[in-house]
């Protein structure tokens, strides 16, 4: 079944069958004739994606709550006054690549007293040049909105394309852009059950398997890392090695004259001591300065939370914390009289 899997997806891709679309497509292979026909249509679906997605947000509701209504929302989209609209470059006037691809998701959302139809329609741009005159075509007229979240599927640190991730991630019945707003706030999605996190590959920020365990690719990839432009304030991100420049040059590069070279990190990742947006954000205890190399950031974070410890426990005034306040305040003015005595 596997061989005839293959052959199948060579004829409709003219590539080989990626060994990780297995994991998602064995279930459908156990069914009936049914679930035959919807393997044909997951190869399709899975391959046709692009890195390049737009999310159509607030279409109104009246075009998704039965299948007639649909298929008139599909009509319309189809029509050359949609096409004219949307995917026609205003600068040259010449039409951009329609969608390669559209996946369309409907779902319902208990979330409300009222059980609500909800759609997630993404459309799949041939380019990024394209993705960006579509988006900002639809932005422009108002009646829906395009939400690029081509982000989520692309490794914070190489930008590779994660089909898988992509594929899994579209097909989740939630509200894709509530998703997006909270990996870019917190570096991971709560969801709305605690239970839900780490159920699925997509609950967190992209990060491909290669980057995840190698400190050498998250030092090579550095200044490529996906970075929130605008510290979590909106969908606005950056990747790009001048951005990064720029930051690097403003803020002073930490002092390792005086960190041990004996240190031994106790996480093997720069990635693993922080939650991953705070890599690049330089007003945080975390920002991983341009100038240090991986080795060096994980022993320079060493450094600054033993010496931290030791601050905390050189203070004199410690151990009284534990105390009867009324009696710390008394010790410290008694302190203070010796002193003042002393002189
Ligand atoms: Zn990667």
């Amino acid at each position: 079944m596997y061989q005839l899997l293959c052959q199948i997806f060579i004829s409709i891709t003219g590539k080989n069958l990626p060994e990780e679309a297995f994991d998602v497509l064995w279930p459908l292979l156990q069914g009936s004739r049914k679930g035959r026909e919807d393997i044909y249509l997951g190869i399709t679906d899975y391959s046709r994606q692009t890195p390049h997605q737009i999310l159509l947000g607030s279409i109104p509701c009246q075009f998704y709550q039965t299948w007639e209504q649909f298929l008139e929302l599909k009509k319309k989209m189809r029509t050359k006054q949609w096409k004219n609209r949307y995917y026609r470059d205003s600068a040259s006037r010449l039409f951009v690549s329609a969608p390669v691809w559209e996946s369309k998701t409907i779902w319902i959302d208990r979330t409300y007293d009222n059980p609500m139809t909800r759609l997630n329609y993404i459309l799949y741009m041939k380019s990024e040049r394209d993705k960006q005159i579509v988006l900002r075509n639809i932005n422009q007229y108002g009646d829906i909105r395009g939400v690029d979240i081509s982000w989520m599927s692309c490794c914070v640190f190489c930008g590779d394309f994660m089909r898988l991730r992509s594929y899994s991630f579209k097909n989740e019945k939630l509200d894709i852009e509530k998703a997006c707003k909270q990996v870019n706030r917190h570096g991971y999605n709560y969801g709305e059950k605690f239970d839900k996190i780490g159920r699925r590959n997509t609950s967190g920020l992209p990060l491909c398997s290669l980057c995840k365990d190698s400190k050498d690719r998250q030092e090579k990839y550095r200044m490529n890392m996906l970075s929130r432009g605008d510290w979590g304030e909106s969908l606005y991100h950056e990747r790009d090695e001048q951005y990064h420049r720029n930051i690097g040059d403003m803020y002073p590069k930490p002092d390792m004259s005086e960190v041990s070279g004996d240190i031994k990190p106790i996480w093997k990742t720069p990635y693993e001591y922080c939650n991953g947006w705070e890599l690049t954000d330089p007003l945080s205890e975390w920002f991983w300065h341009p100038d240090l190399t991986a080795d060096e950031y994980m022993r320079w974070i060493e450094h600054t939370k033993l010496s931290d410890l030791e601050d905390l426990l050189d203070d004199d005034l410690y151990d009284q914390f534990e105390e009867n306040p009324e009696y710390v305040v008394e010790d410290v003015i008694e302190y203070i009289i010796q002193k003042l005595e002393e002189e």
